[in-house]
């Protein structure tokens, strides 16, 4: 017999993909968490019925989600991760020598565990000595900081639930705060093709919140329409002309000319950004 766990990523569009075997099952305070064994894709997280990452795309998200930013920050000493429990963006972010503590606040402990056990290759930096775990609400933690993180990346699940804060404007206005002078922030803001008003909206506000705004993609496989969209919110530095000194060259995906590349924007893209 043949098993299909199907995302509706729409109300009329699925990604199906056929299981080897459910790992793990949950409902935890927060979600319902399944890890599940794909033969198209390895391990696959998912959250409340969406894919979260999977063992054979999970690189792409996490580099450019990472990379991006903390690339051009000069000297990226203190990142902060909201969301992220699987581990995967503080993996990337630990490949900088200049990083000094990584502090990682995630709502939901039982996906930092389930990660931990179920998808090891994602998760083995939550052990790095320069990462510290939080179980904690993101939207409380950023409005706890002051003049602190030089950035802050916000990994978190689709604007349903627990989430839904980390989308709206006092939100962004905490995130300026808890970030120094010249602090850089990047946030996964969903695809152009299914969620034009979400990123029409979330730009308007990172734009309203931080002198310099940009918008950037990446292909992802396994998330809706397979194109994925990340707004940076910079209150000094440029990403086009990045003043970071270090580039991992362990990526699969990322490079300085990916870096360049992924903020130039196709007209329908470009057109959601205009005043
Ligand atoms: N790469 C993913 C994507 O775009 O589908 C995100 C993966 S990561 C597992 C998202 C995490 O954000 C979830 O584990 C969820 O528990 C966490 N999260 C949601 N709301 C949060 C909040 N307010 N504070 C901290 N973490 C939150």
């Amino acid at each position: 017999m043949e098993l299909w766990y199907t995302e509706k990523q729409t109300p009329n569009l699925g990604l199906s993909c056929k299981v080897k075997e459910t790992l793990y099952h949950a409902k935890t305070d927060y979600q319902e968490m399944a890890v599940l064994d794909t033969i198209q894709f390895g391990r696959m997280l998912v959250l409340d019925g969406m894919v979260q990452t999977t063992v054979a795309d999970e690189f792409v998200y996490h580099e450019m989600i990472t990379h991006i930013p903390v690339s051009t920050h000069p000297c990226p000493r203190n990142v902060l991760v909201i969301g992220g429990g699987d581990g995967g963006a503080v993996r990337e972010i630990i490949k900088y020598p200049q990083v000094e503590k990584v502090t990682l606040v995630e709502i939901d402990g039982q996906v930092v565990e389930a990660s931990k056990r179920f998808l090891p290759e994602i998760s083995s930096a939550l052990e790095d000595a320069r990462v510290e775990i939080k179980i904690a609400d993101g939207i409380e933690y950023v409005r706890s900081l002051e003049d602190a993180c030089d950035v802050i990346i916000v990994d978190s699940t689709e604007p349903v639930g627990p989430a839904v804060g980390l989308f709206g404007s006092p939100f962004y206005e905490g995130v300026f705060r808890a970030l120094k002078p010249d602090g850089i922030f990047a946030a996964q803001t969903e695809s152009p093709f299914f969620n034009a008003d979400l990123i029409r909206t979330v730009f308007r506000r990172i734009k309203t919140v931080f002198p310099h705004a940009f918008l950037y993609l990446a292909s992802v496989p396994t998330y809706p329409s397979g194109l994925w969209s990340f707004t940076l919110g910079s209150k000094q530095y440029n990403p086009l002309e990045p003043e970071g000194k270090y580039i991992p060259q362990d990526t699969r995906y990322y490079t300085s000319q990916v870096h360049r590349s992924s903020f130039s924007l196709p007209r329908f893209v470009r057109e959601l950004l205009e005043d």
